[in-house]
């Protein structure tokens, strides 16, 4: 029976996807709809039941070479547009993903399946996204004085150019904002190449910056695959940088084919993040956050904490009530208020995530809850929240990312079996620890190869700190100023204070 709510909800959503049902989603190009040059188009589908919601553009070399001019030629103008002027745009895009919340949540939920509840919170944390970086506009290109005896040096810092956006499916319009605002706050021009997936928001996206006030040409979004659209955007030269989220496979892909145009790049890319539970830990407070970070939305998160390495002396304790937790999660409709895992994104998707329920089995790991398909409708990509257990760091659930509801759980004895084991991974996006014991809390956080540290938390976000990965999980970071490094060139000045010796040659 479904519930009232869910009803409700399915309805608005109906009434807020007919217009990408009823024709082609276009590219956003110089300002408005652009139908693309092929004409070829894709089918998008809902993970809810794999049917289509809407032929979308398939962008070629050319489309992008089209949303590349526009943003070469409008970046000379918005670099010198002042920084109030920007924050005000920005403050005003803030404003109006606010006003259009709820309709990007419920089309956000029904192109990639994350749960209702999920897309609200990441509707609101974009918004947040442009104002935090709204106000740091006016004072993006600050920088250091450095004074010398008879020089005075001084450095500030000027937008790089054009650059391209390349994100993937698992919380689209979140990770689109936390990319594009900085970048527009440092006076960049965009194109954003969407993933093929989960292209509805990015179109809403890009209503939004037309409304806000961007001039036309600043923001661009070129709908279609990545082997195409994404591959000439990477080697087009009117772009300077591209800040790209996905794979770390795609990641080396968008290194090499930026090498020849000598682009910057800035990779955050998969992860295989251990928690950490210690026998000292607050064993309740330690399960929510095991269970939320592996188990919300969806597991396709790129900071999830999929292996749990777990001390022996607690391990049957924690793992029985682990068990029931995992039991109890409830799967559905995402548009449910009452859903806590939705479907996968996608059919090539739930495939690959259910390759790991054999790959368990024939490494002799035990499936102690999951592992099967969820029958909610019969058509969508519904799976049981997955745990295994009796695993080691070796086995292929413990080294592969597998970006879905699925924890490997791994036993250990000391702390330092616990650091050996946990930097154990090509991997290094996060790490988390659960100890009472303040000094152990520090050693581990020091000891960890990951680019974040939580210690009792779980992902809390702080916009100004860095946020990125270390080893195979990615180059650079955002958030704050370390954004603003990226989007932005560094000149120093350097000025004579007066008559200082010259070295002087054929006098
Ligand atoms: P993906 O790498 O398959 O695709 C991401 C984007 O890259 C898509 O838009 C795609 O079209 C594009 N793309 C693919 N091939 C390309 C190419 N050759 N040139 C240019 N663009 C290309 O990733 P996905 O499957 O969409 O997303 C899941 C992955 O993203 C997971 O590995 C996850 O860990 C990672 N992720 C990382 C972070 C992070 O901050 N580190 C955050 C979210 C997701």
């Amino acid at each position: 029976m479904m519930s009232k709510q869910l009803e409700e909800n399915i309805k608005k959503a109906e009434g807020y996807l007919k217009r990408f049902r009823d024709g082609v989603t276009a590219h956003f190009i110089n300002g408005g709809p652009c139908p693309g040059d092929s004409g070829r188009t894709y089918e998008n589908l809902t993970p809810v039941d794999n049917a289509s919601i809407g032929d979308i553009a398939e962008g070629s070399a050319g489309d992008i070479d089209l949303a590349c001019q526009a943003a070469h030629a409008a970046f000379k103008d918005w670099r010198n547009t002042s920084g109030k002027a920007r924050k005000k745009i920005l403050n005003r895009f803030a404003d109006l993903i606010e006003a259009r919340a709820e309709e990007i949540a419920l089309v956000e939920s029904m192109d990639c399946g994350q749960p209702i509840r999920f897309m609200r919170a990441a509707a609101a944390r974009a918004a947040e996204n442009f104002r935090f970086f709204a106000d740091k506009a006016p004072t993006a290109g600050n920088g250091l004085s450095l004074h010398q005896d008879e020089h005075l040096n001084y450095t500030k810092r000027t937008p790089i150019g054009p650059v391209g956006v390349i994100t993937p499916w698992n919380t689209p319009f979140m990770l689109a904002s936390w990319k594009t605002s900085p970048a527009l706050a440092a006076g960049c021009s965009i194109v954003h190449k969407p993933a093929e997936f989960s292209p509805l928001s990015a179109m809403i996206l890009a209503e939004i910056s037309k409304e806000a006030g961007l001039p036309d040409g600043i923001w661009n979004t070129v709908n279609g695959f990545g082997e195409v659209a994404g591959k000439s955007l990477t080697e087009h030269p009117a772009i300077k940088a591209i800040g790209f989220v996905g794979e770390t496979i795609t990641g080396t892909h968008i290194m090499a084919q930026g090498a020849a145009t000598l682009k910057r790049v800035h990779v955050e890319l998969g992860g295989k993040n251990p928690v950490i539970v210690f026998d000292d830990a607050d064993l309740e407070r330690a399960l929510d956050a095991v269970v939320f970070m592996i188990y919300s939305l969806n597991g396709q998160r790129c900071t999830s904490s999929s292996r749990l390495l777990v001390q022996r002396t607690i391990q049957a304790e924690f793992l029985a009530a682990l068990e029931q937790r995992v039991n109890n999660i409830k799967v559905g409709h995402p548009l449910d208020p009452a859903t806590e895992v939705g479907p996968l994104i996608h059919k090539t998707h739930l495939d690959k995530v259910m390759s790991y329920m054999d790959a368990a089995r024939n490494e002799k790991a035990t499936i102690v809850a999951g592992g099967e398909l969820v029958d909610a409708s019969g058509l969508g990509n519904y799976i049981r929240p997955t745990l295994f257990t009796n695993a080691t760091n070796a086995m292929k659930i413990a080294r592969e990312e597998i970006f879905g509801p699925v924890l490997t759980a791994i036993p250990f004895d000391t702390e330092e079996e616990a650091i050996e084991i946990a930097n154990d991974t090509p991997y290094g996006l996060t790490g988390y620890v659960w100890t009472n014991d303040g000094g152990r809390g520090i050693r581990m956080a020091e000891a960890l190869e990951a680019g974040m540290i939580w210690v009792n938390s779980e992902n809390n976000r702080n916009l100004p700190s860095p946020f990125g990965g270390m080893k195979q999980s990615g180059i650079g970071r955002d958030g704050g100023d370390y954004s603003f490094d990226f989007y932005m060139e560094t000149k120093n000045i350097c000025i004579a204070h007066g008559a200082h010796n010259i070295p002087i040659l054929g006098r």
